[in-house]
């Protein structure tokens, strides 16, 4: 057997790479991981975390405003982005100190430097040459810059979480999460915000009863909606960007935010010389067992281009070391990835789980749909017109709650809890048996008697 110098190699100390390099070296495993940017990666640096304290600043606007219909007497109050980004970049500090804490406690020897495989089992760092059994690929993704001609000179949402101020006019390309999510936010912090998305709603893939309603609460706040509508080309300009549209029209924006998706961090990692091949768009190629056709490398996360999402990341990072250096190697014994849940940080959020309508009724379920659309009582007592929706799709014939979508005040944690279960397999039956918690919104989810209506595949 060759003499490594490591049992694990981990290449990316994000979410994925971290969770897998600490429970590796947990069982026994002599682990490094070496990350070229900062440790916490993707969510803790420049998404989740920051995208999150930065919505809790736009929250926190519209607080203000219910406050006053609650009695309070609120003077007129003006948003500083200068000290909430000092704060912001204090708290990944703390938490980018915090991980690195948590991987020496752990033994991992975090090594910082760009990481380049250099044939089976070796890894470049700088002047630095080191082997291991397995090479885990935790590299992450980062934002498309060539979806349109020119966009690669706009921010992407590394850039906005970075601002020191509000720019008075945003425009945003891209109607998925981090478009909706930064449109939302930025316009309740004093922007005016354009959305331009190719499809007539923004989130495509999503319920559409959700989409509509997203786009509902994007104009409440100001947002000025371009469905179907996407620039050709992105031209900078001394003072900002234009946006030249197929019609021949032009808009014009000091700042632009590049929101059209993320691709897998491959580029220059040296998968050439192991002869490993990505795919059309960078992604590593694994099977079930995150094993890449090349013996003792693996792949996690984003970078496979799978389920890209945080806690999926951490979970097979931690199945995957489980299986390698458990006391029972073997299968990869992973949480249900079939219902997955996930939530966007809109004002009101979404929180959803299963299978939106459509894509249900096109699996040939029998649905019956089960809606609640109101006021919540914080809204109603003030006047305001913000709503909660929500939604139960339920299988006609076995009485299982196939999905949960919500819009609305807390929807995220609502969906978080009620995804245990549907991870059970619940009935509606039992959701009917469930007693309700007095007043809440969630109380709705058990409280749902006849269905709006009964739909069948087809009809
Ligand atoms: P998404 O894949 O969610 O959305 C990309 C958007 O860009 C879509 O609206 C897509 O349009 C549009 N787009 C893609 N290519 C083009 C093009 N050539 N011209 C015009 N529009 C284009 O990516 P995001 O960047 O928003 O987010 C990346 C990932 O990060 C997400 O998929 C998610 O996994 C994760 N994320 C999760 C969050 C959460 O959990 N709350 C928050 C933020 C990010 P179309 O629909 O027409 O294809």
């Amino acid at each position: 057997m060759p003499d490594y110098d490591y049992d694990l190699i981990t290449l990316g100390a994000g979410s994925g790479g971290v969770a897998a390099s600490r429970r590796a070296s947990a069982l026994g495993a002599k682990v490094a991981i070496i990350e070229g940017s900062r440790v916490g990666g993707t969510c803790v640096i420049r998404g989740c975390v920051p995208k999150k304290l930065m919505m809790y600043a736009a929250q926190l606007g519209d607080a203000l405003h219910e406050a006053r219909g609650y009695g309070w007497a609120v003077e007129a109050a003006a948003f500083d982005m200068a000290p909430w980004a000092a704060q912001k970049a204090a708290e990944t500090r703390r938490l980018e100190g915090v991980y690195r804490q948590l991987l020496n406690g752990a033994g991992v020897q975090v090594i910082d430097g760009w990481a380049r495989i250099d044939g089976p089992n070796t890894v470049v760092v700088g002047e630095q040459r080191l082997t291991a059994r397995h090479l885990l690929i935790a590299t992450g993704a980062r934002p498309v810059r060539d979806s349109i001609e020119g966009i690669g000179d706009c921010p992407t949402s590394d850039d906005v979480l970075d601002l020191q101020a509000v720019p008075a006019e945003v425009g945003v390309i891209g109607g998925g999460y981090i478009g909706v999510e930064f449109a939302s936010i930025l316009a309740r912090l004093g922007a005016r915000v354009h959305l331009f998305y190719r499809d007539r709603q923004p989130l495509r893939g999503f319920d559409d009863d959700l989409r509509t309603r997203v786009a509902q609460a994007l104009e409440a706040a100001g947002v000025v909606l371009h469905p179907g509508q996407s620039p050709q080309r992105v031209a900078r300009q001394a003072e900002g960007y234009e946006l030249h549209m197929p019609s021949g029209m032009t808009h014009r924006f000091p700042f632009v935010l590049n929101a059209t998706g993320r691709r897998p961090n491959t580029q220059g990692l040296g998968l050439d010389t192991l002869g490993l091949q990505t795919d059309r768009v960078g992604a590593v190629p694994v099977n079930e067992r995150f094993e890449t056709p090349v013996p003792g490398v693996h792949a996690i996360g984003d970078v496979t281009n799978k389920r890209n999402l945080t806690p999926v990341a951490i979970a097979e990072g931690r199945a995957w070391a489980d299986a390698h250096f458990g006391s029972e190697p073997g299968a990869v014994a992973l949480p249900d990835f079939s219902l997955i849940a996930t939530a966007v940080f809109t004002l009101p959020p979404v929180g959803t789980i299963g299978p939106s309508e459509a894509d249900a009724l096109a699996a040939g379920h029998t649905l019956k749909v089960f809606e609640s659309d109101f006021r919540p009582m914080k809204q109603t007592f003030i006047g305001g017109a913000e709503r909660s929706y929500m939604k139960l799709l339920v299988d006609a014939d076995t009485d299982r709650v196939l999905a949960v979508h919500m819009i609305g005040a807390d929807a995220p944690e609502i969906v978080q809890s009620l995804a245990v279960a549907l991870t059970c397999g619940a009935t509606k039956a039992q959701f009917d048996r469930t007693v309700a918690v007095h007043p809440t919104s969630a109380e709705e989810f058990v409280l749902m008697r006849q269905p709006a209506r009964v739909v069948k595949p087809g009809a």
